[in-house]
């Protein structure tokens, strides 16, 4: 039978952790007697380098259950890189990885349905909110402006899916052979191919603590989404290069014309308002530039995504 393994990556989670593993596990015991997966099925909680108790509560409940297991790694290298390696680890013994977040606001309910859509033939299984009565006015108007610059610039995400999925061991295999540093997961799942399908769920508020991703990192987030799934910004640079300097042609043969027409010389605001506009515009073009080279630079250097400090409950390890 099939042996799943449930990710969990958990920054600073103490306030959450023991009920989402309590409420993880019962979902997980609930699919194993009936037939869908293995009993040797776990639960891999990933420390992002959190500075609460999380590992002492991963122990903890590792003591309790061996079906819960842990790796820490020796600092927060953000959630991403966390999905990343718990995917890495859990291939090694799994047929099946779920990510969930460790605040449980996806339902983990969901997973059945998701596992369903697996015996029906798909590798990748999305899980997609129905709605977002959950966000604040702003999350939401900020996430729909994104999807829609995106799809603009040729990038197509799944709408209101985050990074809750299931997939199948061959396609966490074709996700790992995509090395880039600058990672942007949910990007870079429908690049995979293979059959896929979504499950629809309803999305809750945190159970408890604070999100874990403040408006900088979110930004932040989102411009690696932009920049690293799309060359258009350069593109557009290049086009706004184009225009102006048509411009300046024009504005060449115009002053010949008034020139020849005898028109006094004209003043001196004509001459800022394009010195500012052209300042900004060429400020604006090497920034742009400039965020790609430096994602060129990271890229090159080939630094490793994570390091893994310790590691517990993993089976092939004894
Ligand atoms: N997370 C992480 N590393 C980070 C930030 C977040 O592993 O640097 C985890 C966090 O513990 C949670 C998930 O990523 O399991 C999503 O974070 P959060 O729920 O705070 O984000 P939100 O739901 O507010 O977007
Ligand atoms: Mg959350």
């Amino acid at each position: 039978m099939d042996k799943l393994t449930i990710v969990v990556p958990a920054y600073n989670e103490e306030e959450v952790l023991p009920d989402s593993v309590r409420t993880l596990l019962s979902v997980e015991d609930k699919l194993i007697s009936s037939q869908m997966f293995d009993s040797s099925s776990d639960i891999l909680i990933v420390d992002d380098g959190s500075t609460d108790d999380t590992w002492n509560i991963i122990n903890e409940e590792n003591e309790r259950n061996k079906r819960i297991t842990g790796i820490k790694f020796s600092r927060n290298f953000g959630h991403q890189n966390a999905l990343i390696a718990g995917m890495t680890e859990a291939i090694k013994t799994a047929d099946i990885v779920v990510t969930i977040d460790a605040d449980l606001q996806d339902d983990p309910n969901a997973i059945e349905k998701m596992t369903r859509e697996f015996l029906n033939g798909s590798d990748i299984v999305y899980g997609v909110r129905n709605d977002r009565h959950t966000d604040t006015w702003f999350k939401r108007t900020s996430a729909g402006a994104f999807y829609r610059i995106l799809n603009v610039l040729g990038v197509h995400l799944i709408r209101n899916h985050a990074d809750f999925r299931l997939m199948s061991k061959r396609a966490v295999e074709v996700l790992l052979e995509y090395k880039e540093r600058n990672l942007f997961i949910r990007g870079m799942i429908p690049l995979i191919g293979f059959q896929s399908s979504k499950v629809y769920y309803k999305r809750s508020p945190r159970m408890a603590g604070e999100s874990k991703y403040p408006l900088r990192k979110m930004l932040s987030f989102a411009w690696d989404g932009l920049t690293s799934f799309s060359i258009a910004p350069v593109r557009a640079i290049l086009m706004l290069g184009i225009l102006s300097s048509l411009l300046g042609v024009a504005a060449f043969f115009y002053s010949i014309l008034t020139k020849w027409f005898g028109f006094t010389v004209h003043g001196w605001s004509s001459l800022m308002i394009s010195i500012w506009v052209l300042g900004g515009l060429q400020m604006v073009s090497l920034g742009v530039i400039g965020e790609y080279i430096g994602k060129v630079t990271t890229e090159v250097k080939q630094r490793p995504r994570f390091t893994i400090e310790k590691k517990i409950g993993l089976q092939y390890e004894k």
